[in-house]
């Protein structure tokens, strides 16, 4: 294997060589800017990405609909944003072969759209001159990342996978706004875009609902004698004063019965043998050892729906623990405050998940990690920070240390970052604030 690599790339050094040797005048005229490239390239993968995440979502609502007579197929439907990566990947392919690169690795077509995504994004980045690899390498939106979408049946079905759910939540609406005006619908549509749509305090009040609501009683009045819970103050003022956005993040199911997740909390699915599952296989293990519980309603209940679920309510449960043990370091006056989601500068938030200011004037910052490769923690972006700032990353129990271990010795983390379980967060709390 290392050797074809070598092979192939000593012929493309050759060719390169003699690139130079006869092309002079004109490489100045065709060489294309680099800021082009990476303006083209990004257009490429945020509106392709979108474009497959419309696909899917259309394939989904076509098969769930009955009232829909018309049923649409899987691909019947023009999505214009997957034309308008595709061309852009057939112009990169372009530049590429102008400047007689051996490779073009970018889709020019739905269907290689769609390849690419089931694949690590580096397969095709790592086919690129070291001088592109390197400008797409500094965004690291797109580095590091596993396949954002996976085949669910032979028919050529997809589902977005969760690293693709973290990457649609970590494009920013400018980014995506960016991409052109054909994704106008799909950003008023999107409750990604819209919880960044505000002020930094409602930010922080639309993500804290939906991390600790995974569904909604339909009753507003609890109906004496029924047994089934009424909405709380709170989520009425949620359905309220945030409707759009509720409607986007929750969907009415009135046919029961439903069952709770006992690892998670969120409502299972069940397939048409009565078999319960839930999101993750940390979650479908607890569900073999442990009777679901059930969950009394009279009307029915909003879900949260399954995209929103993946990025905000499951990963978000860390959060809440790591929000519960700093409320009482907080108490006992071990932290002086905290904040949620913070930004590293006035203008942005969510950099981190929390900025917690000790008592001996340092400052942590925090990202809950519940994810399952030490990867995406290792190429995770990471901002400068202040010389009295240290950047921790905090995973659940069940990674255990080895998985720390693992992410703490790897290459680029020492002095930047360091890895901990929630259970070893009290320590590192009083440890850091013993420093001088
Ligand atoms: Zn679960």
């Amino acid at each position: 294997m290392e050797a074809i690599t070598a092979s192939a790339e000593s012929s493309n050094r050759n060719r390169l060589g003699h690139r130079l040797e006869v092309v002079t005048a004109i490489e100045t005229e065709t060489r294309y800017h680099m800021e082009d490239f990476l303006k083209l390239f990004e257009k490429m993968m945020i509106s392709g990405f979108v474009g497959v995440y419309l696909r899917i979502d259309k394939s989904t609502d076509s098969s769930t609909s009955s009232t829909n007579g018309s049923k649409e197929s899987y691909t019947e439907k023009s999505i214009p944003v997957l034309a308008v990566a595709a061309g852009c990947g057939a112009v990169l392919n372009l530049k590429l072969a102008q400047n007689e690169w051996p490779e073009q690795p970018f889709p020019e077509t739905e269907t290689g759209i769609f390849e690419m995504f089931e694949n690590p994004l580096d397969d095709v980045t790592g086919k690129l001159p070291e001088e592109e690899q390197q400008a797409i390498a500094k965004k690291r939106l797109y580095t590091g990342r596993s396949p954002l979408i996976e085949k669910i049946d032979y028919k050529g079905h997809y589902t977005i996978t969760g690293e693709g759910y973290e990457f649609l939540s970590d494009l920013r609406l400018a980014d995506i706004v960016e991409a052109g005006d054909t994704l106008g619908e799909f950003t008023q549509k999107q409750a990604f875009a819209q919880m960044k749509n505000g002020a930094y305090e409602d930010y922080v009040y639309r993500r804290s609902f939906l991390e600790t609501n995974a569904y909604i009683p339909m009753e507003t009045l609890s109906v004496p004698g029924s047994g089934a819970p009424a909405q709380t103050e709170e989520q009425r003022r949620f359905m309220e004063k945030e409707k759009d956005l509720f409607r986007e993040c929750y969907e009415q199911h009135q046919q029961g019965p439903f069952y709770v997740c006992p690892n998670c909390g969120l409502i299972l699915k069940q397939d048409r043998s009565g078999r319960k599952h839930c999101i993750s296989k940390w979650c479908n293990a607890e569900i073999l050892k442990k009777e679901p519980e059930l969950v009394q309603t009279g009307r029915g209940l909003w879900i949260l729906k399954d995209p929103i679920a993946r990025a905000y309510y499951y990963p978000g449960r860390l959060e809440q623990q790591i929000k519960a043990k700093l409320d009482k370091a907080q108490k006992d006056g071990r932290i002086l405050s905290y904040k949620l989601w913070p930004g590293n500068n006035p203008y942005v938030f969510d950099t981190w998940d929390f900025r917690i200011e000790l008592p001996n004037g340092r400052s942590l910052l925090m990202d809950a990690k519940d994810v399952e490769s030490p990867g995406s923690i290792i190429n995770d972006y990471r901002v400068a920070l202040e010389e009295n700032e240290k950047l921790y990353y905090v995973v659940p129990n069940e990674r255990t240390k080895s998985f720390c271990k693992v992410v703490n010795q790897a290459a680029g983390m020492a002095g930047e970052a360091t890895c901990i379980l929630l259970k070893e967060l009290d320590q590192t709390l009083e440890r850091e604030n013993e420093k001088l």
